[in-house]
């Protein structure tokens, strides 16, 4: 018997039916933890969600946590304090962080103060889990997590990491985590990054749904984030876990039987995807 497969990081507000996709995980027994994108967001997912968060602080898997999430492709600074205040009641922060690539809303420097802000936030108390969107900018992000006292005090999880190897590896000293998702595990990259990343900091993640074409118009001004209308299901959700988890099995099955004894016993002897379900049970029971 496997264990069951875990999201990190995925969007249910984006989907039509999302409590359809909880009580599925629920059945199958995955725990899931659900990010958003906006102050606004949150607040709709917590209503379509409502029943269905585990709001206790050591529960047994399955479980559903929710993000409070401020994304730099759809939160506007205005909505900043909003997303402060939300900060301060909720133990799971995700989807936040920088992108300075085309799609932030913000200039690269106006994305560094509202995320040091944020982040200082997160500092002011210890635990809790953060999920980090970091493309074109992981040393950035790297520097403001040190910086606010985030990356001591807090659990933060690189989301699709896709910057250089020196940043992965300052990331992985510095304590972090990694969910790897289909898309990532797919590229050569993506490979090579799934090597590098010790085992017992991984998990895995599908980002789903995809993002729907549209929803990142070149506007900013016209931005909004997605509306809730994509069908997507738990069947779709397992696939791509089940992807990427065929690749971690793969690549660090062969790492651990080429050198096993670099591997602490745990590692050894387990099938990595016990160990990647383990680690799902820990980062959303705060354990780690
Ligand atoms: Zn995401």
């Amino acid at each position: 018997m496997t264990a069951p497969l875990d999201d990190l990081h995925c969007h249910l507000d984006f989907v039509r039916d999302p409590a359809a996709i909880v009580r599925n995980a629920r059945a199958a027994g995955s725990s899931l933890f659900a990010n958003t994108v906006t102050p606004a967001g949150y607040e709709r997912a917590q209503a379509l969600l409502a029943d269905l968060v585990s709001s206790e602080p050591i529960a047994k898997a399955p479980i559903l946590r929710l993000g409070c999430g401020f994304h730099p492709w759809y939160a506007s600074p205005d909505a900043l304090d909003d997303a402060l205040e939300q900060i301060d009641t909720c133990a799971f922060v995700g989807e936040v962080g920088m992108d300075f690539g085309t799609r932030g809303i913000c200039a690269p420097a106006e994305q560094v103060r509202l995320f040091s802000v944020l982040m200082r936030r997160v500092a002011r108390s210890e635990g809790r889990v953060v999920s980090i969107h970091s493309v074109g900018a992981v040393r950035e992000t790297l520097d403001v997590l040190e910086e606010t006292g985030a990356l001591a005090r807090a659990t933060c999880v690189f989301h699709w990491f896709s910057g250089p190897s020196d940043q992965l590896k300052r990331a992985i000293d510095a304590g972090c985590w990694f969910s790897v998702g289909p898309l990532m595990a797919a590229s050569r990259r993506g490979r090579a990054y799934i090597q590098a990343i010790p085992l017992d900091r991984m998990l895995l993640e599908t980002d789903a749904p995809p993002t729907p074409a549209g929803t990142v118009p070149a506007r900013p001004d016209r931005r909004t984030a997605p509306a809730p209308d994509v069908d997507y299901t738990f069947a779709d959700l397992s696939r791509g876990l089940a992807r990427a988890c065929a690749v971690v099995r793969e690549v660090k099955g062969a790492q651990i039987a080429a050198h096993p004894n670099r591997y602490p016993r745990r590692l050894r002897d387990a099938d990595p995807a016990d160990i990647l379900h383990e680690n799902a049970v820990a980062v959303l029971c705060g354990r780690v």
